[in-house]
């Protein structure tokens, strides 16, 4: 019997799930990805002995990847070697001083107790809360297509979902349990990965906290790379073919069904198309005006997560002073945030990450050396050029330079820097975002562009802009969602 053909737009880590996925269900597969290698935003490259991962550094919620792979017979152990960090991350705050957070429990306890008598057992319970969150969140809530209200209607889902604060905010919700400003920022932080402010996001999501501080921080050594490394392993290993310099450039249908697919190298026919590439992207640019789910207008009072200014350095000697993950919390975030969500335009003093997995890893850089990742979150849909990176870059490294009582600047051997234009480029990206759409309360479950199209019977999306939303983890789940979807249509 021939087999239904599949056709998966992009090989990021939703494309490269969804793929895996349809192919276990015994579909055909086919990924379709413009660039010249797997990964999109999860890209990595080496260049002069430097190897650095372009987007993802953050390995958090180990089990979302252990049950990925235990689906397939696999062990994440079977493709990569995880290291957990201790401390899991260094915070710089405003001043100079700095908190090496601490990979155990109690001596996280301890840390908080020793700023704010109390907080120790604030946090235990703080986190208690959150473990439950998760357990709900990860197993019930981010597995629904959010294809309709009915999904949640069960009684005790119901219950849940009111007991998981969805609709008080993350700010008045870690207030409620801290006051020093210090710990606040802290449990605040985790969320910003989910694109949009602590006031705007429901506090479901200190899930994200459980993530972080019961969890873990975690390496694949070798680099974030390592997962997608795995990932076109087991595609291959299921029989997806993957065709990498393939940009597609329309999706052909008639009487309400895709038929093909056109790239840059031909034509292909497919039985159901799924789109890992940016949502936005599709509907504009791959499909006629009358088969898109959503209007312009629609698009752009999106709100969406923001893109980053990213520096990739190679420094020739070993810097003092910083750990594998370091947040530079060492400036007011109140006008940062302004210029990111409110009125998007350049920051005036920025806060910023710095990542040097050479700190765990000697595989990344030549010996004596550190490969220095710099982000710097930013509005999307800003103008950008050279000179406004090199602004940006000379002046945090300014900060690391005064704050760690080192020469930096002088000792960068290879630099490279990626921000809005890039993302369009390489990636198709919406106003060069990052992390596709944020988690706000009106832009959670049903709320957010449907995973189905309404006008194409057998095309789907997946990805960042579609359920459940950002994130490496929300990515591979999106992957596994949608491929379910399509089982139920189509057999
Ligand atoms: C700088 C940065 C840091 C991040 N940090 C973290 C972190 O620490 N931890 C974490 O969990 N998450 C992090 N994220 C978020 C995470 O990386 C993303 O949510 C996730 O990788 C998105 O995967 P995706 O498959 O939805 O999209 P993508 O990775 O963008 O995949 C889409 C793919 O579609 C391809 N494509 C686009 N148009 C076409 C076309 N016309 N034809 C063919 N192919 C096309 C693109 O080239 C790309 O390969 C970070 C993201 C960035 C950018």
């Amino acid at each position: 019997m021939n087999k239904k053909k599949a056709l998966v737009i992009g090989s990021g880590f939703a494309g490269m799930s969804a793929a895996i996925n349809l192919a276990h269900k015994g579909l055909d597969v086919t990924i379709l990805e413009k660039n010249n290698t797997i990964g999109g935003r999860a890209r990595h490259f080496s260049a002069s002995g430097f190897t650095f991962d372009m987007g993802p550094s953050w390995y958090w919620m180990p089990d979302v990847f252990e049950s990925f792979f235990n689906k397939f017979g696999k062990s994440v152990s079977d493709y990569y070697e995880l290291i957990r960090l201790d401390p899991s991350y260094k915070v710089t705050y405003e001043g100079g001083d700095e908190m090496d957070i601490p990979a155990d429990m109690g001596e996280l306890e301890t840390l908080f107790e020793s700023i704010e008598p109390g907080a120790g057992l604030q946090l235990r319970a703080f986190l208690k809360q959150a473990a439950y969150k998760y357990e709900v969140g990860i197993n019930k809530l981010v597995y629904k297509p959010g294809r309709s209200l009915t999904e949640f209607t069960s009684l005790k889902l119901l219950v849940d979902v009111v007991r998981m604060d969805v609709f008080q905010s993350m700010s008045k919700h870690v207030r409620k349990y801290f006051k020093n400003p210090r710990l606040i920022q802290l449990m605040e932080f985790p969320v910003l990965f989910l694109g949009a402010l602590p006031e705007n996001t429901p506090a479901l999501y200190s899930l994200m906290n459980y993530a972080d501080m019961s969890l873990g921080t975690w390496y694949p050594k070798g680099g974030m790379h390592k997962i997608v490394e795995a990932m076109g392993k087991l595609a291959e290993e299921l029989g997806v073919k993957i065709l990498t310099n393939n940009a597609v450039t329309k999706i052909n249908h008639s009487g309400g069904i895709v038929k093909s697919v056109t790239t840059d190298q031909g034509e292909i026919h497919g039985d159901v198309v799924i789109s890992g590439a940016d949502y936005h992207h599709v509907e504009t640019k791959l499909l006629d005006s009358d088969t898109r789910n959503y209007t312009d207008k629609y698009w752009d009072s999106r709100v969406m997560a923001p893109s980053s200014l990213l520096y990739y350095l190679g420094v020739d000697k070993k810097l003092d002073g910083l750990l594998h993950h370091n947040l530079f919390f060492d400036t007011d975030f109140t006008p940062h945030a302004h210029d990111i969500y409110t009125d998007p335009k350049w920051p005036e003093k920025p806060l910023f990450y710095a990542s040097l997995t050479s700190k765990t890893d000697s595989t990344v850089a030549p010996e004596g050396h550190e490969n220095l990742f710099l982000l710097i979150p930013v509005a999307p849909g800003l103008e950008e050029n050279d000179e406004i990176r090199e602004k940006y870059l000379d002046m945090i490294l300014t900060r690391m330079e005064e704050h760690t009582g080192q020469s930096i600047k002088q000792h960068i051997v290879y630099k490279r820097s990626f921000a809005h234009r890039d993302f369009i480029s390489d990636y198709n990206s919406f106003k060069g975002n990052a992390y596709g759409l944020a988690n706000t309360l009106t832009q959670t479950a049903i709320l957010k562009p449907s995973l189905k199209s309404k006008k194409l019977k057998n095309l789907y999306y997946t990805g960042q802009l579609t359920v459940p939303g950002p994130g490496v983890p929300p990515s591979l789940i999106s992957g596994i969602v949608v491929a379910d979807e399509v089982e139920k249509d189509l057999f």
